[in-house]
């Protein structure tokens, strides 16, 4: 069944639905009280004595009666079957008609009996009985003219023989032509509760969302392909309430204005930048860290984002909120520093003094223990510097133009007198120039950290080699060693701060394990990485890969 079926099917049921029952009653009756008028206004026109054939007259009186009854029985409020009476009531009016008209000469009448025919077929009675109503009411109809003797051969006769069967038909025809409608009728019920099932779902399913969606405490939005938020949760709403804008609704991702700033906060992230605008474009994103708002109200967010598969696209970001952790790692990491910066001044101060003291006449005990106090105002000294730079939780970088080769080849020449006192051997093999995009004060440290735990990790000798080379758009620093290496179970672990293996604690190598971990974080703020490749035994190779044209 078409759709353009499937709607006129709905608009006609529709249509007898809510047509109350005395309505269709009446509808059904209507067509054979208008014949019957006709005939009633027209007979004594073409017989003058029709008002004298009784019969034909109560064959009228029979079919006003049927047409007042049809009229005024409150039809709502009785059986449906009741109304069947009214067709049966015609079919005798047909009778009275056909069989008392004036000379018999309204035979043709006996046509009338199919709209009762055509009524009780189309009813809901069952077809055992509206079939044999159809055949033996017509057949009771023209019986008179049947039985009359003398009448076969007549062409009355074969009218009255044909009408019984031709009734008969069309109801069988009625009878069909329903059982379709009601075999549409019911498809189109059942289509029509299917729908109303899968709305009710719908909501339901929409309700749940809409629950789950504000019941989580992060921030939630899905946006269009486009950027633009189409559903939000409370979460993000109060979010974005809370660094002064109105609604969701309202944002607009072009928008400069809209206070997003990177993780260090020192730069406000522009709008095709940021992680709505990436998210829309397809990008996935984990746990990026921006902030969002100025001064008292900023908060720190990081951020989840995946972009919706399917044709309308888009994506769903989620923000949770952690500017509490940030602003613990911030005051800690102040605190840090502030601690190792005081540090550092008296130990200088201690270092310098006891420099000048060893340049004086000493007698030899008491010039090994000032030089033993020196070797370790050294080492705190490191340490001091080791835990200032660590704690730069943002490290900043200022890359410019700068030629690498000559910023490893002085730190390689600075850590040549400890290569010496380690009897290692500083293999440097670099090109003539190398120019790159980098801060060259954190490359500096990074090379130095490499440089001095090769030397460090190498306790009974051997040799270091720096090297550097450029590949498509990236460079390539690489400081071997054949020191002691790492073993498969620490090399996961040695970036994390604080980190140390036992192979370096149990031969008393100094050292607090921060070194690696402030160097991967050069490496990264300058969009490259630190990789290792490590043997126990064998040693290890750090490389530091670098994008030539410096971060994006
Ligand atoms: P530190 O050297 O101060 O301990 P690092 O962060 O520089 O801290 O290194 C972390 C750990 O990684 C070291 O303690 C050491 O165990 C291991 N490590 C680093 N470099 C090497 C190396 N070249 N050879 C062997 N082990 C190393």
């Amino acid at each position: 069944m078409s759709v353009k079926e499937l709607a006129t099917a709905s608009r006609v049921l529709r249509y007898v639905d809510r047509a109350g029952a005395r309505t269709r009653v009446v509808l059904c009756q209507l067509p054979l009280s208008v014949a019957v008028a006709v005939i009633a206004v027209a007979a004594p026109t073409a017989w003058a004595d029709a008002a004298a054939a009784p019969l034909f007259a109560a064959g009228i009186l029979a079919q006003m009666a049927a047409a007042l009854v049809s009229l005024l029985l409150p039809w709502e409020q009785l059986d449906a079957a009741a109304a069947l009476w009214v067709p049966v009531l015609d079919l005798v009016s047909v009778w009275l008609l056909r069989n008392g008209g004036p000379h018999g000469a309204l035979t043709g009448t006996g046509a009338l009996a199919v709209f009762p025919v055509i009524w009780i077929a189309g009813s809901t009675l069952s077809a055992r009985i509206a079939l044999p109503t159809a055949l033996f009411g017509p057949l009771l109809i023209t019986l008179p003219t049947l039985l009359t003797p003398g009448a076969a051969g007549h062409p009355v006769f074969s009218d009255a023989l044909l009408l019984p069967p031709l009734m008969l038909t069309v109801a069988v025809a009625i009878r069909a032509a329903g059982a379709g409608l009601r075999l549409q009728e019911r498809a189109l019920r059942a289509h029509q509760a299917k729908l109303k099932e899968l709305l009710e779902e719908a909501v339901e399913k929409e309700a749940l969302l809409a629950t789950i969606l504000d019941a989580a405490s992060v921030g939630i939005v899905a946006v269009d392909p486009g950027g633009r938020p189409v559903r939000w949760n409370e979460a993000f709403r109060s979010l974005l309430e809370g660094v002064g804008w109105e609604s969701p609704a309202d944002f607009d991702i072009a928008d400069r204005a809209f206070p997003v700033f990177t993780k260090d906060r020192r730069a406000r992230v522009e709008p095709d930048r940021r992680v709505l605008h990436r998210a829309a474009r397809g990008e996935s994103i984990d746990g990026e860290m921006v902030w969002l708002g100025w001064g008292p109200r900023a908060r720190a967010l990081q951020v989840v984002a995946r972009p919706v598969d399917g044709d309308r696209g888009g994506a769903v970001v989620s923000y949770t909120d952690v500017t509490q952790l940030a602003q613990t790692a911030e005051d800690k990491a102040e605190l840090v520093r502030t601690v190792a910066h005081e540090f550092r001044s008296p130990l200088t101060s201690v270092l310098g003094n006891l420099d000048l003291a060893l340049e004086a006449e000493l007698p030899a005990a008491a010039r090994s223990r000032l030089e033993v106090a020196q070797g370790n105002a050294e080492r705190l000294i490191e340490l001091a510097r080791d835990l200032m730079a660590s704690s730069e939780v943002t490290l900043p970088i200022r890359p410019a133009r700068i030629d690498l080769s000559a910023v490893l080849a002085a730190r390689a020449e600075a850590v040549q007198t400890a290569a010496d006192a380690a009897q290692v051997r500083l293999v440097v093999d670099l090109p003539p120039q190398l120019w790159v995009q980098a801060d060259p004060l954190r490359i500096g440290q990074a090379a130095d950290n490499l440089l001095s735990n090769a030397v460090k990790y190498s306790p009974d000798g051997g040799v270091v080699t720096l090297c550097a080379a450029e590949a498509c758009g990236w460079v390539r620093v690489e400081v071997a060693d054949t020191g002691i290496g790492i073993s498969a179970e620490d090399r996961p672990h040695i970036f994390d701060r604080f980190f140390r293996t036992d192979a370096a604690r149990g031969l008393d190598i100094p050292g607090v394990g921060l070194g690696l971990s402030f160097t991967r974080m050069v490496a990264e703020r300058h969009g490259g990485r630190l990789e290792v490749e490590s043997e126990p035994g064998t040693g290890s190779v750090f490389s530091l890969v670098l994008p030539t044209a410096g971060p994006s």
